[in-house]
C-alpha cells in the first residue's frame, strides 16, 4: 500500500477576541480556503461572501469558533487577523476620489485596524419597571432572511433575550415575531429611542481611510465598516 503524502505542518497563532475576550488558537488559510474565499468575493453575492468566510473562520480555528454565539464585530477582527497572518498587513486599495473621480490607489496596514469596545449596556429600562435585555448580533444573524418580516424588527427580535416588569421576567423564546412586532408598536417613541441607542451602540469593525487625490489633492474620507466592506481588500491571490 501507498504511504499518505507528507504532512505539512503551519504555524500556529493564537489571539483574544476584543469584545468576548475568548482565546483563539488559529493557524493561516491554505490555498484551498484562499480559492474559496476569492471565488465568494467575485460572485460579489453578500451571503456567499459572508458564509464562506464563517466556513473559513472555522476551519482555521479547529472549531474554537461559534458563529452563532461569537459577535460579528469579535468575528470580523478575527478575520482580518487571519488575513494579516495567512497573506500579509498590505492591502491595495483602488478608490474613486469623491470629486474628480480618479481611481486612487492606496497601500493600507490591516495591523491598524483596531476595535473600539466601551462597555456595552445590554439592559435596557424603558420605564421605572420594565425593560428589555439584549444580546450582541452575530454572524448568524447577518445571514438570516425572512423576505415576509420588516428586516430591522426580525433582527432586534432576535437579538432580544428577555423583557421584564416587577413582577417577571418574560423569556423572548415564548413568544412569538408577530407577539413582539405587537408589544414593540405599544410603545412610545422615547421608549422606542432607548432601544434604538442600544442598536447604535453595537461595536462595529471600522476603518477610515483618507486620502489626497493625486490628480485634484482633494482630501478624501472613506469609512470602512463591518465584514462586508472590509472583504473588498484582496485576499491575495
Ligand atoms: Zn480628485
Amino acid at each position: 500500500m501507498k504511504k499518505p503524502l507528507p504532512k505539512v505542518s503551519l504555524p500556529s497563532m493564537v489571539t483574544t477576541l476584543p469584545i468576548s475576550k475568548i482565546k483563539v488558537k488559529y493557524r493561516p488559510f491554505v490555498i484551498k480556503e484562499q480559492k474559496a474565499l476569492l471565488l465568494a468575493q467575485e460572485s460579489k453575492d453578500r451571503d456567499t461572501i459572508l458564509s464562506t468566510i464563517v466556513d473559513v473562520l472555522k476551519s482555521c480555528s479547529d472549531g474554537d469558533i461559534d458563529p452563532d454565539k461569537v459577535p460579528a464585530a469579535d468575528l470580523a477582527y478575527f478575520f482580518v487577523q487571519l488575513r494579516i497572518a495567512s497573506v500579509g498587513p498590505e492591502v491595495k486599495f483602488t478608490i474613486g476620489c469623491s470629486s474628480c473621480g480618479t481611481p486612487n490607489t492606496i497601500n493600507m496596514q490591516l495591523t491598524d485596524i483596531t476595535l473600539e469596545c466601551p462597555p456595552i449596556v445590554t439592559d435596557i429600562k424603558l420605564t421605572d419597571t420594565v425593560g428589555v435585555t439584549f444580546r450582541l448580533p452575530t454572524m448568524t444573524d447577518a445571514l438570516v432572511k425572512d423576505d415576509n418580516r420588516d428586516k430591522s424588527t426580525y433582527i432586534l427580535y432576535r437579538l432580544v433575550e428577555t423583557m421584564y416588569d416587577e413582577d417577571s421576567v418574560y423569556q423572548k423564546s415564548d413568544y412569538t415575531y408577530e407577539e413582539f412586532e405587537e408589544w414593540l408598536g405599544m410603545l412610545n417613541e422615547q421608549q422606542l429611542l432607548r432601544i434604538e441607542q442600544y442598536v447604535n451602540s453595537i461595536p462595529e469593525l471600522t476603518h477610515t481611510l483618507e486620502f489626497d487625490c493625486h490628480q485634484c489633492k482633494t482630501k478624501n474620507r472613506r469609512l470602512l465598516e463591518g465584514l462586508h466592506s472590509f472583504f473588498r481588500f484582496d485576499v491575495g491571490a
